[in-house]
C-alpha cells in the first residue's frame, strides 16, 4: 500500500535524481519526511515590529532591506549590516565571523532580523536570527495580513531551489497532489475527545495558514501526535514491566530494620516512612521495583536507601549503591558501614581506586555472598564483578548516569529491585515524560528544626569583607567551605585557583586556623582524609573544587562561599548549597560574583536568593535551559520532538499522557491505534529509539 513513508523523495512530483540527494543529505528521504519539515517560524503582521516601535530589551522580529553592510575595525573588528523598513534604520552587529556573515548579505535584498534590541548609538541586534525574504513581494505580503511560513535552508538547499521560498512552493504543490495519502493517524475517539482537526488539516495548515486560529490548531493537533505517541512507548514499557512475575518477592522485615530504625538519633520524616512503606509495597510484589526516590538536597534519602538495603538483606539478598563520584561513594560507605555493622550486616567499598589485592578480596567476598551491602562507584557495575544474589540496586543521583549504566547494575542480578535517587528535583511535567516508566515517591519534606540557608551575592571587589565575615564566624567555632567552580574548559585554572587560594590563605588570613584542600585530583585516600578531619572538626576551612557538590554531609558547617557563582548553572549551586544548612544552626550561603553579570547569570543569582526551594529552582533552570541542555533528554532515551516542547505544552501533554496510558489497558484500543500509526515511519522511529534504550 503507498503511504506517505514509503514514497521515496526521488520520486515526489517535481523533485527527481539530483534533487533528492541533496535533500536526503538533510535528512528528507520520503514523502513523510517532507510533509514533516515543518515551517521554522512565521511572518506576519502581527508578529513584525516597524523599526520606529523598538524598545530596548525586546525580542522582537523586524523586516526590512538591506541598506549597507561594513565591517568597522577597531580594537575588536565587527560586521554593522544596516537593515531599513521605512520607519526607521536597525543595525545587525556581529563580532565573530564576520566575513563569513558578511557574505550572507546584499544590499537591496528583503530579510527578516530577530533578536533581542539593545542600544548603541541606534537599535541594534547582536548576532540575529535572520530569514532572507525572497523578493519584496514577501513583505507586500506580510503587510496585507497573510502568514508566510519560513522554512530552515542551507546554501546547498538553496542552491537547488530549495530556499525558504522554494519549501514554501513545492509544499503547497505536493500536499495538494498528494493529500489523499495522508491516513489519520489517531482514533476517531481521540480525535473527538481532544477536540482535535484531522491530521490531513493539520498538515496543511502548518504549511500554510491563514489565520493565526488555524495555526493554532494546527499545532495542537500535530504536538499531540507527538506527545502521544512517545507516551504510549513509555506506557508500553510501563506496562511490560508490571506485567514480569518474576521478580523477588520479599517477606519479612526483620528485627535488624527495627533495631536500626531505634538506634538513629532522630525520628524519620512523616514523607521518609511514607516513601518506605511505598518502596516495601513494591519489594513484597512479584513485579520488580522501578521506583524513583524524588528528594530535595537533604531531605534524608540515604538513609530511605539504607532502611531498604537492610530489608533487602533480611530476607537473604545482597544489595548494591552506586554513587557517581568516589567522595560520595566513600560517604555512602561510611554512614552505611557505621549503621550497618551495628547489625551485624557486612558492607564494602568498591571503588576504581582500590589497591588490587583489596579489590580481589572484596570480589570474592561478594561473589561467594560473604558481603550482603556493597557500596560504590560505575566500579560496582564493571565485568569482574559477579554478585552471589543481588536482589536490591540503588542509583543514587541517578541523573548523573546514563541509562546503560542503571541497566548495568540491574543486570548484575536477576530482576532485583530497582530504586534510583535524585536530588535534583524535576518539575513534574518533565519528569512525567523523562520517568514516565518509573514509579515516583517524593520526599516533600525537610527534617524537623532545619533552617533555610540566608543567601546573598556579594561583589568580587568586595571579597575582603565576605573573608573578614568567615573568620568571625571561625572564631565563634563555625565551619565554613570556600568552593571554586570547576568548569571543563578550565579544569586546571579553577583547580589552580583553589590551590592558590589555599596556600594563599593557609599562611596568611586564615593563619590562626586549619584549612584544608580538597580537589578531584586528589587520590581516594587523601580525599577520604581531608573529609574525615573536616567531619571531625580538625580542620575549620576546606577550600575545595566542586567535587563536594553532592552528598557531603558535615552537620556542623554553616557557611558556604561559592567563589564565581555567576559561572555555576542552578542545580549545580542549589546542590553547593546544599551542603550547609544540615544541622540545629542558621546558615549562609554567600555567592561571590564577578560583575557585571549577563541577564542570565543575574537571574539564576537572583534566584538562589529568593528560594531554598529545589523545585522553585529547577523550574526556573529549566525555563532558562531549555528541556533538552537541562537534562539531556537524548541519554534518556527520548525521540526528538519536532513541535512540542514539555514545558511549554505541558496541558498537552496531561492530556497526552492520559489517553496513551488508557489506551495499553485496553487490548482492543491498543491494536487499533498501532494499525493506524504503524504507516508512519516517525512512529516506527519512536519505537525503536524506545526500544534500545529501555531500562527493563
Ligand atoms: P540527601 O537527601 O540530600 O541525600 P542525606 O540523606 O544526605 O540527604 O541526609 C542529610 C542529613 O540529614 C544527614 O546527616 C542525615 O543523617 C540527616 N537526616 C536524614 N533523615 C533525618 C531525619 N528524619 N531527621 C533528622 N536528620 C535526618
Ligand atoms: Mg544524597
Amino acid at each position: 500500500m503507498r503511504s506517505l513513508g514509503n514514497i521515496d523523495i526521488q520520486f515526489v512530483k517535481g523533485i527527481g535524481e539530483y534533487r533528492a540527494k541533496i535533500l536526503r543529505a538533510h535528512h528528507i528521504a520520503t514523502l513523510e519526511d517532507l510533509v514533516y519539515f515543518f515551517p521554522r517560524r512565521y511572518l506576519d503582521r502581527s508578529t513584525v515590529t516597524a523599526i520606529r516601535d523598538l524598545r530596548e530589551g525586546d525580542e522582537t522580529t523586524v523586516v526590512g532591506k538591506v541598506v549597507s553592510s561594513q565591517i568597522q575595525t577597531g580594537r575588536k573588528d565587527r560586521l554593522v549590516v544596516l537593515i531599513g523598513d521605512g520607519t526607521g534604520f536597525l543595525q545587525c552587529v556581529w563580532f565573530n565571523m564576520i566575513n563569513f556573515w558578511r557574505k550572507q548579505f546584499e544590499v537591496g535584498e528583503s530579510v527578516s532580523i530577530s533578536g533581542k534590541v539593545g542600544y548603541f548609538n541606534g537599535f541594534q541586534i547582536a548576532h540575529p536570527d535572520f530569514d532572507k525574504l525572497d523578493e519584496a513581494g514577501d513583505w507586500q505580503t506580510i503587510n496585507t495580513g497573510v502568514i508566510v511560513p519560513m522554512y530552515s535552508s542551507t546554501e546547498a538547499l538553496a542552491k537547488a531551489g530549495f530556499t525558504s521560498k522554494g519549501f514554501r512552493k513545492l509544499l503547497h504543490k505536493t500536499l495538494a497532489t498528494y493529500e489523499d495519502l495522508i491516513v489519520e493517524s489517531l482514533p476517531d475517539e481521540l480525535i473527538s475527545e481532544h477536540d482535535l482537526i484531522s491530521l490531513k488539516q493539520a498538515l496543511k495548515q502548518i504549511h500554510y495558514p491563514q489565520t493565526d486560529e488555524e495555526l493554532a490548531s494546527a499545532q495542537k493537533r500535530l504536538k499531540f501526535d507527538e506527545l502521544f505517541f512517545l507516551e504510549l512507548m513509555l506506557a508500553v514499557r510501563r506496562k511490560n514491566y508490571r506485567g514480569m512475575a518474576n521478580g523477588i518477592s520479599f517477606q519479612d522485615v526483620g528485627d535488624r530494620t527495627r533495631r536500626l530504625i531505634e538506634m538513629l538519633d532522630f525520628e524519620l520524616t512523616t514523607a521518609q516512612r511514607r516513601v518506605l512503606r511505598e518502596i516495601w509495597t513494591d519489594m513484597k510484589s512479584t513485579q520488580p521495583m522501578n521506583r524513583l526516590v524524588q528528594g530535595d538536597v537533604g531531605s534524608g534519602k540515604t538513609i530511605v536507601a539504607l532502611i531498604a538495603m537492610l530489608m533487602a538483606v533480611e530476607n537473604g539478598y545482597q544489595a548494591a549503591m552506586m554513587a557517581p563520584t568516589e567522595i560520595l561513594a566513600e560517604q555512602h560507605y561510611l554512614t552505611v558501614h557505621k549503621l550497618l555493622e551495628a547489625v551485624d550486616v557486612p558492607v564494602r567499598l568498591l571503588i576504581g581506586g582500590l589497591p588490587k589485592k583489596a579489590r580481589e578480596q572484596a570480589l570474592a567476598e561478594i561473589a561467594g555472598g560473604e558481603v550482603m551491602v556493597v557500596v560504590g562507584t560505575h566500579a560496582l557495575i564493571q565485568p569482574d564483578v559477579h554478585y552471589h544474589n543481588l536482589g536490591m540496586a540503588i542509583v543514587d543521583e541517578q541523573h548523573r548516569f546514563g541509562v546503560l549504566q542503571r541497566a548495568a547494575l540491574k543486570q548484575k542480578g536477576r530482576q532485583p529491585d530497582v530504586l534510583v535517587m535524585t536530588a535534583t528535583p524535576i518539575p513534574r511535567t518533565l519528569s512525567m515524560t523523562l520517568y514516565g516508566d518509573l514509579d515516583v515517591s517524593i520526599i516533600d519534606e525537610l527534617p524537623a528544626g532545619r533552617k533555610p540557608v540566608r543567601t546573598v551575592s556579594r561583589d568580587s571587589r568586595k571579597r575582603k569583607d565576605v573573608y573578614h565575615y568567615v573568620r568571625d564566624e571561625l572564631l565563634q567555632g563555625a565551619q565554613a567551605y570556600i568552593v571554586f567552580p570547576l568548569v571543563e574548559e578550565s579544569e586546571k585554572l579553577d583547580l589552580r585557583a583553589a590551590q592558590e587560594t589555599y596556600e594563599k590563605v593557609k599562611t596568611g588570613f586564615f593563619d590562626q586556623f586549619k584549612v584544608g584542600l580538597l580537589h578531584g585530583r586528589m587520590t581516594s585516600d587523601e580525599k577520604e582524609t581531608v573529609m574525615a578531619q573536616f567531619k571531625s572538626a580538625e580542620l575549620d576551612l576546606l577550600i575545595a573544587t566542586t567535587v563536594i557538590e553532592v552528598g557531603v554531609d558535615v552537620a556542623n558547617a554553616t557557611i558556604m562561599v561559592i567563589e564565581h557563582a555567576d559561572r555555576f548553572g542552578l542545580t549545580q549551586l542549589h546542590q553547593l548549597r546544599g551542603r550547609v544548612g544540615r544541622g540545629q544552626k542558621e546558615s549562609v550561603c554567600i555567592l561571590i560574583v564577578d560583575k557585571p553579570l549577563s541577564s542570565e547569570a543575574r537571574r539564576r543569582v537572583n534566584t538562589m536568593c529568593e528560594t531554598n526551594d529545589g523545585f522553585r529552582i529547577a523550574e526556573v533552570d529549566l525555563e532558562i535551559r531549555g528541556p533538552g541542555e537541562f537534562f539531556g533528554t537524548r541519554q534518556h532515551g527520548m525521540p526528538d520532538l519536532r513541535l512540542a516542547n514539555i514545558l511549554a505544552d505541558s496541558d498537552i501533554l496531561v492530556q497526552a499522557r492520559e489517553a496513551a496510558f488508557r489506551v495499553v489497558e485496553d487490548e482492543q484500543a491498543f491494536q487499533k491505534v498501532l494499525a493506524r500509526a504503524q504507516r508512519y515511519t516517525f512512529f516506527q522511529r519512536y519505537r525503536e529509539r524506545m526500544e534500545l534504550t529501555a531500562v527493563g
